[in-house]
């Protein structure tokens, strides 16, 4: 047959017609196979997917292809992360309504997806938005507020005023919005909704050692420093005139005796109480001046409030400063400054010649002198000048000191955790409605769950200043009380909408359920996701809060696994021409434009093949013309061959068959374990010249077996040009149906070996033997080489080593 040219747009229009009117990808119901659950993490519907979104769909695609061609029932949905700012500072920018916005956006995104021939079983498709998915929200919600797990208080939070809302801990970076880089992050006093997620703390973090199999290291180590524990105690200093006294965590009590001053938060109770006239003022000043610059750039600042609190180890007074870089959101916000045994409070006390007083010598050393000290000894070692503590280890003074503390009252053993209750209010518009009601009478009523959703009324207007836009809503604010009746308010504030990815997807396994958030016996089923593909940047937010859902589903009743995600796989970043893809530097390839010159296929392959997918991947058109000519090879390779070859068998047939085993095992062996699927393609490449040199030997049924296996191999990275190759061989589809070739290893062994002749270590030769050849015979060849017996001559041969397949070591002197 005359072969024909590639036109890529043909052909993938052709099949994605056919795939788009099909129940191919649906994940079965009732299956018999094995089930395999691949997930990428849900896109926010922005409007537009470009080629650096893509890498992480074409990855999953790959392995949901690959696993379906194993004989896995594969669960493979995608879904709308659909609620969130942009949408609404998009309906503030282009007078668009963000459900409007939001739906339009979805519709082509989706039609990208599908354009990109990605495996998805829509039918599972799961909006956040939609108040069919977002009611489970709220029921959750009040499942959580019946056990005590959410809760309301005025507290100190992170505010942006770029995004005029509150931010989770989780969502400040550096001290600037996680989402405007350079905002620094106010602290504000406002009642909100918290979740309890530090009741959790402790099971999330020991239970990070069940994932270490299945996560990248970088993300469980991000995440044990996220959760923060750390042990120490909390120790009383009562005040001078026996008012409350004053508490601070330390995790070094065997430095007590070196305190030489007490240092407060600005924000702490206390300093309210102590500073008064010029002092309150000055306080007033620091706490501006921190939120206006973010800890990243703070100088340490201290005031003194000339008043003095008692350690009640020594009895000594000590004075109380107040400190910028004392944070009432850690700790107690209030520490013991120990100069001597902690840096930073040593550059503080050297800044306002408060004491330096060691009390701490190395085991095998002296006790530094605090007038020569130019930094802080940090280390564990001996306690000294500390009372009847001096002379122990510091472990076991923690020990002794912390039980004498239970003992008198003034203080106990503790844990703390750097991780925060997650506050989840946002005075925002575009999110999930909380269902709770503020009556004058009853106080705060939840909305009974028969009258959920709560649902967002539609067409609010939004200006993106001061309150929460649902307060202008007259028709959503005003209710009856649920208990008494009499004229009541609902909260106006919405939900984070880490909410909405927090448990996205269990829904994908029951999608359709309005009874339930999902049958409990479905997510047994499915359950836990065998591999979950998404960016590293979601290692603290999304990937711990979805973890901590899923062990409060699990005490709720409603599933049975207690972590979500077996297998993690965090991909790496893609480029262009070496610098990173931004709209102000307009170097962003949308996937549209890259279907129109080089085909979807062309795309995937190349996002595959330009680099191992967890290091950056470099976007150049010039790869991508390779990625593309290489399809094309393929293409004209199977047309012009299709009914073709010798009648008889030939010695190419050896070669060929033996380089497509080899080709197989490699692939085969990336999808199982390396996931190194540039080694991939790479050996799709070289499988294609060996058979490209030998087309015109092979034999008629090597021809056919070889074209056939090479199209099934190339379903996983190529799905469109597989599929039109399958059927131009004349062979029923979908090439998925089919399954992934079993690799021979009597065809794949190579027969001849190289083997390596060294002299005294040092290479001197190689020489091609058959493989198998024995160790004698093997020696016998590599005395014989003309070179190896020049260097031996005269020397005398004291031994040989010899490794079959592989090398032969001649010791001489
Ligand atoms: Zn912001
Ligand atoms: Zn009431």
């Amino acid at each position: 047959m005359p072969e024909k040219p590639y036109d890529h747009q043909q052909i993938e229009l052709k099949w994605q017609e056919r795939w788009n009117n099909s129940t191919l990808f649906q994940a079965e119901e009732n299956s018999t196979k094995p089930k395999f659950y691949v997930l990428e993490m849900l896109p926010y519907p922005s409007g537009v997917l470009h080629i650096g979104h893509i890498r992480n769909y074409t990855i999953g695609d790959a392995l949901a292809r690959y696993k379906r061609m194993r004989g896995f029932n594969v669960l493979h949905p995608m879904g709308w992360d659909a609620f969130g700012l942009p949408a609404e500072n998009a309906a503030i920018a282009n007078k668009r309504d963000p459900y409007e916005w939001t739906m339009f956006n979805i519709e082509n995104m989706k039609r990208q997806h599908r354009r990109m021939g990605f495996s998805y079983d829509w039918t599972r498709e799961v909006t956040t938005c939609d108040p069919a998915y977002y009611r489970w929200n709220q029921w959750f919600f009040l499942k959580m507020l019946e056990r005590g797990l959410a809760y309301r208080k005025k507290s100190l939070v992170n505010w942006c005023s770029e995004c005029g809302t509150v931010l989770a801990n989780e969502q400040v970076v550096d001290g600037c919005c996680w989402r405007h880089e350079g905002t620094p992050v106010e602290q504000r006093a406002i009642e909100q909704w918290f979740l309890r997620i530090t009741e959790y703390a402790e099971e999330l973090l020991t239970a990070i050692k069940d994932l270490e199999d299945g996560w990248p290291e970088r993300v469980l180590i991000m995440q044990r420093n996220w959760i923060g524990r750390s042990e120490g105690a909390e120790i009383d200093f009562r005040l001078e005139d026996n008012s409350a006294p004053i508490r601070v965590f330390t995790t070094r009590v065997d430095t007590i005796y070196g305190a030489t001053c007490i240092i407060l938060a600005p924000e702490h109770p206390l300093v309210a109480e102590l500073a008064s006239g010029e002092l309150k003022a000055q306080v007033k000043r620091m706490i501006d001046s921190r939120a206006a610059k973010g800890p990243g750039d703070l100088e340490k600042e201290g005031l003194a409030t000339h008043k003095h609190a008692i350690n009640p180890y020594s009895g000594e007074h000590i004075p109380i400063w107040i400190g910028n870089f004392v944070l009432m959101g850690y700790g107690t916000g209030a520490i013991m400054a120990v100069p001597a045994h902690d840096q930073r409070d040593f550059e503080f006390c050297d800044q306002y010649h408060i004491a330096i007083r060691p009390v701490i010598r190395p085991v095998d050393g002296d006790l530094a002198d605090a007038a020569t000290m130019k930094e802080a000894f940090p280390d564990d070692g001996v306690v000294e000048l500390s009372g009847p503590y001096s002379g122990l280890p510091s472990e076991e003074a923690r020990r002794v000191m912390t039980a004498k503390a239970e003992a008198d009252g003034f203080g106990k053993g503790a844990v703390t955790y750097r991780i925060k209750d997650w506050g989840i209010s946002r005075q925002r518009y575009w999110g999930t409605p909380i269902p709770v009601i503020y009556c004058p009478k009853c106080g705060i009523i939840p909305v009974p769950e028969k009258d959920l959703p709560v649902v967002l009324p539609l067409s609010v207007p939004i200006t993106g200043k001061g309150r929460s836009p649902l307060e202008n809503v007259p028709d959503f604010i005003n209710v009856k009380c649920p208990k008494c009746g009499e004229p009541a308010r609902r909260e106006s504030d919405t939900m984070d909408t880490f909410i909405d990815s927090s448990w996205y997807f269990y829904r994908y396994c029951d999608p359709h359920n309005s009874t339930a958030p999902f049958d409990s016996k479905k997510i047994a089923y499915w359950f836990p996701i065998d591999q979950y593909i998404g960016g590293v940047e979601h290692a603290i937010l999304h990937l711990i809060y979805s973890r901590f859902w899923t062990k409060v589903m699990r005490d709720l009743g409603l599933v049975s696994n207690s972590e979500p995600v077996a297998h993690m796989f965090t991909q790496g970043m893609v480029i262009k021409d070496g610098a990173k893809m931004s709209k102000s530097k307009g170097n962003v390839v949308s996937a549209d434009e890259m279907i129109e010159r080089f085909g979807a296929d062309t795309g995937r392959l190349f996002e595959l093949f330009a680099a191992p997918p967890e290091k950056e991947m470099d976007w150049t058109d010039a790869g991508a013309n390779g990625s593309h000519a290489f399809l094309g090879r393929v293409y004209r390779f199977v047309t012009r061959n299709v009914g073709q070859g010798q009648a008889e068998p030939s010695e190419a047939d050896r070669k060929a068959l033996r380089k497509l085993h080899q080709t197989l095992k490699l692939i085969t062996d990336d999808f199982e374990s390396r996931w190194h699927f540039n080694t991939s393609v790479a050996a799709l490449m070289g499988l294609m010249n060996v058979l490209t040199d030998l087309e015109r030997q092979l034999s008629g049924t090597v021809l056919a077996d070889v074209m056939e296996k090479l199209t099934l191999m190339l379903e996983p990275f190529a799905p469109y040009l597989a599929e039109e190759l399958w059927e131009e061989q004349g062979k029923p589809g979908p090439v998925f149906h089919h399954p992934w070739p079993a690799y021979d290893p009597e065809l794949a062994r190579d027969e001849e070996a190289e083997i390596v002749i060294q002299v005294n270590g040092k290479v001197r030769g190689r020489i091609n033997v058959a493989f198998g050849t024995a160790r004698e015979a093997l020696e016998k060849h590599a005395m014989a080489d003309t070179k190896i017996r020049s260097l031996l001559d005269g020397k005398q041969v004291v031994k040989v080593i010899v490794v079959p397949d592989k090398l032969v070591n001649i010791v001489v002197k």
